[in-house]
């Protein structure tokens, strides 16, 4: 007998604050237990940390309103309405001390055992006089959105401000900080110029890399496990081929597919060729648009002696930008294009940019 796969619970409010959490919410975090919190509650109370399974949060994802394809949508598949409201102790949460049954114990033979613990940063240096706070968990306290620590001109970030995360986020929020230490001595906010360019790509000249989807992910190869002592380096890193293989396999997500209207003549092919369903030609009944815009479309479609109006629509997150389809219409209403999106801090007085 198939069964159904098991659905995402989209639970409908934040499990510490109880604020509401509706399905298109951009704010809700989930753990992979569903337990959902918003954003704020993850970033400052429970420091990214699910006080029910202890791993970490990730945005959740937003479900088609839409039917697109299939039914998999929120009309079939409604946002739960049960609330969950368990407000979390945050000096106990901080604290993370799991208690252990000593009856229940397990014995699992292994050739070798991997001790993976936890750290905390060391801030015994800080003292009382410096009025720099810290979180129930032992690290510092900062304003998310300018990394203010309580003490005037002290700042911080990454894992020591917001638990163990990642490199990445510890470089963002460096540059976020350099941004707020200017602030703060220049006494003038500042400012971000952003820079986007768009490139349409002949079509002639457009290729992806053969092969490219099917490509699978490759572990990198790794040190055997008895000589993982001291600060050696696991994984050893792909060889010229692997590397090439597994670069091959970028969904260049920042080139479009870019659709002119004024230019289709509605054959289809487009949405015949796309390996991943992607691309859908509806009748604009179908679509549900607010009435005003609904209006609106009929009023110039009347100006061009009443056609039938239709509808391109894409689901942009299957698309692989093979370029199937842009290859295969027959007018150039389907291109693909290309954005870079510079991003400079502008100190304003001195109308000086620096990347
Ligand atoms: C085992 C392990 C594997 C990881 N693997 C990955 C990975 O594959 N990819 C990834 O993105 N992230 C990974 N991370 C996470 C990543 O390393 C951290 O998120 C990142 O390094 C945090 O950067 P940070 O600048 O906040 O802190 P850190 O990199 O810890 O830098 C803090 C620095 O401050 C110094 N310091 C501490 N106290 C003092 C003091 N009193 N005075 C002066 N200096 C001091 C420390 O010596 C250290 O150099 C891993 C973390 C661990 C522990
Ligand atoms: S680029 Fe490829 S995957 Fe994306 S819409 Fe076109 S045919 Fe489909
Ligand atoms: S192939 Fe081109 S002309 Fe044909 S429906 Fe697609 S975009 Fe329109």
């Amino acid at each position: 007998m198939e069964t159904e796969p098991a659905l995402l619970e989209l639970r409908p409010t934040c499990e510490n604050c109880n604020k509401e959490l509706p399905a298109d919410s951009l704010e809700a975090r989930i753990c992979t237990y569903e337990c959902t919190f918003c954003a704020p509650c993850v970033d400052n109370v429970l420091e990214n940390v699910c006080p029910n399974c202890g791993g970490g949060f990730v945005p959740r994802p937003v479900r088609p309103s839409i039917n697109w394809n299939g039914d998999n949508f929120l009309g079939h598949d409604p946002a739960s309405t049960t609330i969950k409201h368990r407000p979390i102790d945050p000096a106990l949460h901080g604290r993370f001390a799991p208690s252990y049954d000593d009856e229940d114990v397990e014995t699992i033979p292994a050739d070798a055992c991997v001790l993976a613990i936890g750290q905390r940063a060391d801030l015994d240096f800080l003292q009382p006089a410096d009025g720099v706070a810290l979180t129930p968990g032992g690290g510092v306290r900062v304003d998310p959105e300018t990394l203010a620590t309580s003490a005037p001109g002290v700042f911080a970030g990454g894992d020591v401000a917001f638990g163990p995360r990642n490199l990445i986020e510890a470089v963002a929020n460096g540059k976020r900080a350099a941004r707020s230490i200017h602030s703060f001595l220049s006494r003038e906010a500042a400012e971000i110029e952003s820079h986007l360019e768009i490139e349409k790509i002949a079509t002639s000249r457009y290729r992806m890399i053969a092969g490219f989807e099917v490509l699978d992910r490759e572990a990198p190869p790794t040190l055997d496990l008895a000589r993982r002592t001291g600060i050696s380096e696991v994984e050893t890193g792909y060889g010229e081929d692997e590397a090439r293989r597994q670069a091959a396999r970028c969904l260049v997500c920042h080139v479009q597919t870019i659709y002119d209207p004024e230019k289709c003549v509605l054959c289809s092919r487009c949405v015949d060729v796309c390996p991943e369903f992607c691309l859908s030609l509806v009748p604009i009944e179908d679509l549900d648009l607010p009435e005003e815009e609904r209006r609106h479309l009929a009023e110039r479609a009347e100006a061009f002696g009443e056609v039938p109006l239709s509808a391109m629509v894409k689901d942009d997150e299957r698309c692989i930008r093979c370029g199937l389809c842009a290859l295969r219409c027959p007018t150039d209403a389907m291109t693909m294009e290309r954005f870079s999106i510079t991003e400079r801090f502008a100190a304003a007085a001195s109308g000086r940019s620096d990347r």
